[in-house]
C-alpha cells in the first residue's frame, strides 16, 4: 500500500462496480479510508469492501440514490458518523438509457438529468461544508466523451454529461481560493457493464479496444495529487477524439 492518502476520507458514489469500484480500488491502495455507495447492488459493494479491507484499508457501503436530496443528506451524515469527514469526492454514479431520438421519453429524459447531473449537485453541495472547513477538498466528477461529441448513448445523455462539466467549472472557480479543486474525467466506451451489448463500438475506436477501468482510475488519482490543475477536463479515448 502507498500511503500518500493516508488520514484522507473519501466517498465514491456508485463505487461498488464499473468505473467507480476501479477508483475505489485505486483510492484504498494510497491509504485512503473510503465509503462505496451504491443503489441496489449491496452485495457487491459488499464484496468489495471486504476485498479491500482485507488489505489492511479502511473500506464501508452506504446505500443511496444520488437523485434524492434526503438520501444523500443521509449517506453524508453516515459516512461522516462512521469514517469522519470526507476530504475526496468521486461523483461517478451513472446511468444510460440508450435511445434514438425518437423514442427518448420525457420520463428518460428527466431520469437521466436526475441522476448523472442533479446527482452530482446535490452530492457537491452535501461534502462542501466539510471540505471548506478544511481549506481542502477533491472533487472529480466522470464525465463522458459525449459532453463533447455524438457519444453512443443519446442526446439526454450527452446534455446530464455537458451540464457537469458545466458544474466542474463553476464550482472550480468559486472554490479555488479554498483549497478545494474540481475537475471532470471524460471517458469514452469503457468497458463494464454500462458497455454490455455495445461491443461492435469498438470498431469506433482507433487504439482497437475499450478502455479499462483502471486507466479511467489512473488519471482521477493524477487530478487528486495535482493542486494547481482546477476547472478541467482529462479525456481519454483511445484515440476517438482530441479536445
Ligand atoms: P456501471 O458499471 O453501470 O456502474 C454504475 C454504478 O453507478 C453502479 O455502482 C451503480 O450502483 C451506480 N448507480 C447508478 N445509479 C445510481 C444512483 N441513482 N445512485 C447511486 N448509485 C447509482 O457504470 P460505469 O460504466 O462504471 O460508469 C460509471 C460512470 O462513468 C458513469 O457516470 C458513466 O456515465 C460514466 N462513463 C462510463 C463510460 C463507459 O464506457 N462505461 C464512458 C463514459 C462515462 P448499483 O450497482 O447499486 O446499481
Amino acid at each position: 500500500m502507498n500511503n500518500g492518502l493516508h488520514g484522507r476520507i473519501a466517498l465514491i458514489t456508485g463505487g461498488s462496480r464499473g468505473i467507480g469500484a476501479a477508483i475505489s480500488r485505486a483510492l484504498a491502495e494510497n491509504g485512503a479510508a473510503i465509503a462505496i455507495n451504491y443503489r441496489e447492488g449491496a452485495d457487491q459493494a459488499r464484496k468489495l469492501a471486504d476485498e479491500l479491507v482485507k488489505t489492511g484499508a479502511s473500506a464501508i457501503t452506504v446505500q443511496a440514490d444520488v437523485s434524492q436530496a434526503d438520501a444523500v443528506a443521509k449517506m453524508i451524515q453516515l459516512v461522516k458518523y462512521q469514517l469522519g469527514e470526507i476530504d475526496i469526492l468521486i461523483n461517478n454514479a451513472g446511468i444510460a438509457i440508450t435511445r434514438g431520438i425518437d423514442t427518448l421519453s420525457e420520463a428518460e429524459f428527466d431520469q437521466t438529468i436526475a441522476v448523472n447531473l442533479k446527482g452530482v449537485f446535490l452530492c457537491t453541495q452535501a461534502v462542501l461544508p466539510m471540505m471548506r472547513a478544511k481549506n481542502w477538498g477533491r472533487i472529480i466528477n466522470i464525465s463522458s466523451g459525449a459532453a463533447r461529441g455524438a457519444g453512443a448513448i443519446g442526446p439526454h445523455y450527452n446534455a446530464s454529461k455537458a451540464g457537469v462539466e458545466g458544474l466542474t467549472r463553476g464550482y472550480a472557480a468559486r472554490l479555488v481560493k479554498e483549497g478545494i479543486t474540481v475537475n471532470a474525467v471524460a471517458p469514452s466506451l469503457i468497458e463494464t457493464d454500462m458497455m454490455k451489448g455495445q461491443e461492435s463500438l469498438v470498431s469506433r475506436i482507433p487504439l482497437g479496444r475499450f478502455g479499462r477501468a483502471e486507466e479511467v482510475a489512473k488519471a482521477v488519482m493524477m487530478l487528486i495529487d495535482n493542486s494547481y490543475m482546477t476547472g478541467q477536463t482529462v479525456a481519454m479515448s483511445g484515440g476517438m477524439s482530441f479536445n
